[in-house]
């Protein structure tokens, strides 16, 4: 295995050094091999798409919500009401990656007895790149559509106002092609960019849109320091400390389907929307409103739902492109085509980034002799 190369000031790692250098670091945190390897599994999973944002870069963060009890290891999410299409669960703040897929999987399970099903996650802890969720379902041949909330992340302002007062709120939808070929997945951010993207440009990777970020004064900017003010030597960089706020994209569109993230995922699923007048700094959480349907109940002859998606990307793609070597691509395809490169290049990392990870394990008790076998040796 190629050992960290540094390249035009990125370090690319290869994916499985890494996984195995996050799994040590949880488990020496206290989480069990299986949840420390789901979130290496995760994070990393997420930078291979191109995901930055809700990759690695959170390693750290990750274990300070551990210490701060904010997230909770090796939790069992909880039924609280449930009929035979409906589940109500209670994720108790444990990891996403662990309770995320513990929801997903009880609704995978319903919609396979009656046909389509809802869940509705409240309290899990940060369920990463909601992609997965649709992943997972769609791998059960269900189409699936989650609606996300981020309860105590003030992060966004509203179209037309300059004070935070919504998350970045996640939609995301999955359509599976049971012939073998790869689900159709879309996952995206309600704000011009998740806040995680925001982070990389600071820590000097990809820059940001130049409506990404609105200041304290109402100024529409690119420039990611507004949203994380003064960083302190030696401390991580926090959204809280900002002045500024993200933007939702789309204007008054993308603003819209933020609020109704905070009603589906927030308010109806009970776990609470981003923060009231009364309670601004609400402890965080990610719920999340999910629905599944078998293309099966539907009535369809074999494979027709299939073929008729296939026929219409096929038609979708036909589009002539605005650029030269342009091409019209899918929701997902962009995520797939990165994947193939960095499965080779390796995952690149800004060096801040990498030496984030690397003392965080180095603090939770990771020796560097073992850091060193495992970049060397797999
Ligand atoms: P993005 O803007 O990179 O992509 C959004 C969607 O657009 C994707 O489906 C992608 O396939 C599609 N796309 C990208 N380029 C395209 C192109 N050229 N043509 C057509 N389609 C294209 O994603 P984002 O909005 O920055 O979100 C990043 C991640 O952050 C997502 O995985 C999301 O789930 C995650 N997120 C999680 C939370 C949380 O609280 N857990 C909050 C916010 C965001």
């Amino acid at each position: 295995m190629t050992p960290p190369v540094k390249e035009n000031d990125l370090i690319y790692v290869q994916v499985e050094p890494l996984k195995s250098i996050v799994t040590e670091t949880f488990k020496l945190r206290g989480c069990s091999s299986k949840e420390a390897s789901r979130i290496a599994e995760r994070l990393s999973g997420a930078n291979l798409r191109g995901h930055d944002s809700h990759g690695v870069i959170r390693v750290s963060r990750y274990v300070d919500y551990l210490r701060e009890g904010k997230q909770i290891a090796n939790v069992t999410a909880e039924i609280i009401t449930e009929t035979d299409i409906l589940a109500v669960i209670d994720g108790k703040f444990g990891f996403g990656q662990t309770v995320g897929e513990q929801a997903v999987d009880i609704g995978i399970k319903k919609a396979k007895a009656s046909g389509i099903a809802i869940t509705a996650l409240q309290n899990a802890g940060h369920l990463g790149r909601i992609g997965d969720w649709a992943e997972r379902a769609a791998a059960a041949d269900l189409v699936s559509i989650h609606m996300v909330n981020v309860r105590g992340s003030l992060m966004v302002a509203p179209f037309g106002g300059i004070d935070r007062r919504m998350s970045t709120s996640p939609f995301c939808a999955g359509i599976p092609l049971n012939d073998g070929d790869d689900p159709i997945i879309l996952d995206m951010a309600t704000s011009v960019v998740a806040e995680g993207k925001a982070l990389v440009a600071l820590k000097g990777g990809k820059p940001l849109p130049e409506d990404a970020i609105v200041t304290e004064t109402g100024a529409i900017t690119g420039d990611p320091k507004p949203l994380y003010g003064d960083t302190k030597q030696g401390e991580f960089p926090h959204p809280s400390n900002g002045s500024g706020a993200l933007r939702t994209f789309g204007n008054h569109k993308g603003s819209g389907l933020n609020f109704l993230m905070e009603m589906m995922a927030g308010a109806l699923t009970g776990s609470g929307c981003a923060g009231t007048v009364n309670e601004p700094q609400r402890r965080f959480c990610n719920g999340m409103f999910s629905m599944y349907f078998s293309p099966d109940a539907f009535g369809h002859s074999e494979n027709s739902f299939v073929s008729e998606v296939k026929a219409y990307v096929e038609f979708l793609k036909s589009s002539r492109p605005t650029e030269v070597d342009g091409e019209v691509l899918i929701p997902g395809e962009k995520e797939k085509q990165v994947m193939v490169e960095r499965l080779k290049s390796g995952l690149p990392l800004a060096p801040e980034a990498w030496e984030d990870i690397l003392k965080t394990a180095q603090e939770a008790g990771l020796k560097q002799s073992n850091i060193d076998s495992i970049l060397n040796s797999q």
